[in-house]
């Protein structure tokens, strides 16, 4: 067993490849290893709260599923202000041990002898074991274990084990479900309205089973739960007498049973959860009482949720048998993908949450980091991902609908996306350094429209699914193309098309200083982003069956044109350069002041948050060089080099192999990394340039969630974009893998750590095996593969691999 290394304020432990586990309780950290140690099953997901514990400036239990969006209005400064969120469900862990009649135990009414508190990653279960001394010299040892079931996606259980250890009495076990929830889990919100159930209604059906029914206040979805529980002794269910409590909007029920020194009782909660958005359901309450009636005890139910984990795994692991640390990260975060996106995931209508399924940051909302979110599912799990590209596609009027409001065409996707695709950004934001409301511009990062057309295609690439190209890709690609010919400018002057008044990803320059404008002219980033999909844009069409693109072209009225305008803007976007070789972030970069770094740093130390630090001095972030994350050379990390390259000199720019380094040092300087993404990209370019660096900020994005780096957010929500994009770091960074005209190409870097290194993949329906270790790569066609031969090229060597067949490459 050894021992994390403290990182931002925590400490944990590696028990094996798969738990992550803390020894004792911290009140401090507790919100953080709650959102840590979730429990979900790409359905619905609970933090990892205590089951005993109540919502107060220690604990937050939350329970959120897809979907599950409410708006709700707040007037700030007398000014109306709607905001959606994803909604805080009723709260259904809680379990209360009462021993004698006395008060419920706590961590704060005992004295504790040990506690421990993990999660299993494997299976996502979290548990913990607590020995304690009661007021009256009692001494118990309480073990709880809870897992939202990856076997059936309406069914969550929680299983306690009670040992009398030096005395014999009787005890009482509460057992609730609780509707009087808010959404009070990021202190920045709470003047916001945060109210967003109406009080539910309880009934009982069976003696044994409880039930509540609560609705969001203006969506009007239905949620329901119901809980069965039972007690057991060692001979069999234990006949409780029970008592059953019910309020509107909160039911419980106390079982009272007496136990013996030294004998286990076991307790088990087995939970139905149900909405009305689900499938195959006449009512959600009847559903979910129905259910819980059928359900199997805790021990079979856990086995089929285990197996159901199982499954996953044989796809979805990844080995790095060097480093124990990296590896239960990596399997951390794997896990947590799996929580928030899973094979129930790929049939509802969900998109991700850029904070998980696992607090309530940003609101639940759905933002651009599914580009750092898809690739590791592309490879893997692609079904999941189609369908939540398909979020985007029902959601396409709306965008067409945004598109033209702001008087272009085609389709706008939105920066923060929710229940139906509206525009959720909020348009105000407080600064939590000063207390002020500030304006907030980020609407304008208009290249959330580019990365979602590159979501697309990416797919497209790894699974070859040209059905979902046909009947749904190509429109959503071509309304994205259009959307970004109508915002370009030509620029008779300069012979060269231009966009004026977005924002890149660099959230800290949000316009000109001093200018009542908003947004920034020719963001590098979305400019050659835009050049690259005009020209994809075309390829689509091409790719179109005659008839196919025809009728197409036909119900969106796409002309002629426009194709030429595409054709024309791959050819001729602009690029902003300054100095030697640096492409300038937008038009006038050049023209701001350098930030004195290192007076900032020595002041305030943690800097990632420079926007809040100067604006809290009267300052302007807009006035400076400085960037919250990778913005021009997310471009470097996004395309392979020669793809890249290709653009440039399509565009009539120089392409320097030399510009990438070049960039690199420039902007690094420049970067604040106030977003954990940047860790990622710049880790991914840099695993070329220099693996070492590469690795460090790997290492800094790998613990970024599990060390709080960002000093407090984590216990608002996972990072989703960075977990995933851990993921695909070692298959895109590390293992070098890319798609060059349908050809899964690897490059190897020359890693220690990484010796050993080995995980499946799936390309284009060949489910492959990949292995590196001793300088070579063996890539292995399983033989349960039924797909065409696939091609795969590793330095100069191309081989054709089929189902069954393996190969080994030299690197
Ligand atoms: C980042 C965005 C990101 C958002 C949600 C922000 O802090 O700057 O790029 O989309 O968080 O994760």
């Amino acid at each position: 067993m050894s021992r994390g290394d403290k990182l931002g304020e925590s400490r944990w432990e590696i028990l094996s490849g798969w738990t992550l586990a803390y020894d004792h309780f911290e009140p401090d950290e507790e919100g953080l290893r709650e959102a840590l140690t979730s429990t979900g099953n790409g359905y619905f997901c609970a933090r990892g709260a205590a089951d005993w514990a109540d919502a107060d400036g220690v604990h937050y239990p939350g329970t959120y599923v897809h979907g599950g969006y409410n708006r709700e209005t707040t007037i700030l400064a007398g000014r109306p202000i709607v905001n959606e969120d994803l909604v805080n469900l009723p709260n259904w862990l809680v379990l209360k041990l009462m021993i004698e009649g006395e008060e419920p135990i706590g961590l704060d009414t005992v004295e504790v002898l040990s506690y421990r508190h993990e999660l299993d990653v494997r299976t996502a279960t979290v548990s913990r074991h607590l020995r304690f001394r009661d007021r009256a010299g009692r001494e118990t040892t309480l073990r709880s274990r809870r897992f939202v079931s990856m076997a059936n996606m309406h069914q969550a259980a929680i299983e306690w084990t009670i040992v009398p250890e030096n005395w014999s009495g009787r005890v009482e076990v509460l057992t609730a479900l609780d509707g009087q929830v808010t959404n009070r889990g990021v202190a920045r919100y709470g003047k916001l309205e945060d109210r967003h159930l109406t009080a539910g209604t309880t009934r009982l059906l069976e003696p044994d089973i409880i039930a509540l029914v609560a609705q969001t206040r203006q969506s009007r979805i239905y949620v329901a739960q119901a809980a069965r529980t039972r007690v057991y002794g060692e001979s069999g269910e234990i006949q409780a007498r029970r008592d059953l409590y019910r309020m509107e909007d909160y039911t419980h029920e106390v079982l009272s049973f007496d136990v013996e020194e030294g004998s286990p009782v076991r307790a088990e909660k087995m939970v139905a959860f149900y909405t009305s958005r689900d499938h195959a359901i006449n009512e959600a309450l009847g559903n979910a009482m129905k259910a819980v009636g059928r359900y199997e005890q805790f021990t079979k139910a856990f086995d089929r949720h285990a197996r159901a984990w199982d499954e996953l795994w044989s796809v979805c692991d990844i080995m790095v048998p060097k480093d124990a640390r990296v590896q239960l990260l990596v399997r951390l975060h794997i896990s947590h993908v799996l929580q928030v996106c899973s094979p129930h995931t790929a049939d509802l209508d969900a998109g991700v949450p850029a904070r998980g399924l696992n607090g309530e940051a940003y609101r639940g909302h759905v933002f651009w980091d599914e580009l750092y979110i898809y690739p590791f599912l592309n490879f893997r799990l692609p079904e999941i991902t189609r369908e939540l590209l398909m979020y985007r596609y029902r959601r396409l009027d709306e965008a067409r609908r945004a598109a033209k409001e702001a008087g272009y065409e085609g389709a706008m996707y939105p920066w923060q996306s929710g229940s139906d695709g509206t525009e959720e950004t909020q348009v105000v934001h407080l600064n939590p350094r000063s207390g002020h409301w500030e304006p907030d511009l980020s609407h304008n990062q208009r290249h959330v429209s580019a990365a979602i057309f590159n979501n697309v295609w990416r797919y497209y690439q790894a699974t070859g699914d040209f059905e979902f190209l046909l009947d749904h890709g190509a429109e959503m690609m071509l309304e994205i193309a259009r959307f970004w010919s109508s915002i370009a400018q030509y620029n008779p002057e300069r012979g060269r098309y231009e966009i004026h008044g977005v924002m890149g990803p660099d959230e800290f320059h949000e316009k000109y200083p001093g200018s009542s404008e908003e947004g920034l002219s020719n963001n590098a980033y979305t400019n050659v982003m835009v050049a690259w999909l005009s020209e994809i844009a075309q390829e689509v069409l091409n790719l179109l069956p005659e008839r196919r693109r025809q009728t197409l072209c036909d119900r969106i009225k796409l002309t002629d044109n426009e194709v030429q305008t595409w054709k024309d803007m791959s050819e001729r976007m602009f690029v902003p350069f300054h100095g030697d070789g640096i492409i300038s972030q937008f038009e006038g970069y050049e023209e701001l002041e350098e930030l004195d770094w290192e007076a900032y740093r020595a002041k305030y130390g943690n800097i990632q948050r420079l926007d809040r630090i100067l604006r809290a001095e009267g300052d302007d972030p807009n006035r400076y060089k400085l960037a919250k994350q990778a913005d021009t050379v997310l471009l470097f990390f996004l395309f392979p080099a020669e793809e890249l390259q290709r653009i440039f000199e399509r565009l009539g720019y120089l392409y320097d192999p030399d510009m990438i380094r070049k960039n690199i040092d420039y902007y690094d300087r420049r970067t604040s990394h106030g977003s954990t993404l940047s860790f990622i990209a710049h880790a991914g370019i840099l695993a070329d340039l220099h693996p070492e660096s590469s690795w460090e900020r790997y290492m800094v994005a790998l613990e970024s969630d599990v060390g709080d780096v960002q000093g407090g957010t984590t216990h608002e929500g996972i990072h989703m974009g960075v977990m995933a994009g851990t993921l695909d770091l070692i298959q895109r960074g590390y293992i070098g893998s890319e798609i060059r005209d349908g050809v899964l190409c690897f490059d190897p870097k020359p890693m220690d750590t990484l010796n050993g290194l080995s995980f499946p993949m799936r390309f284009r329906e060949m489910p492959l095996e990949l292995k590196l270790e001793g300088g070579k790569l063996t890539v292995a066609a399983q033989s349960d593969g039924f797909s065409q031969p696939i091609k795969v090229r590793v330095g100069n060597q191309i081989q054709e691999i089929r189902v069954g067949e393996s190969y080994t490459f030299n690197t």
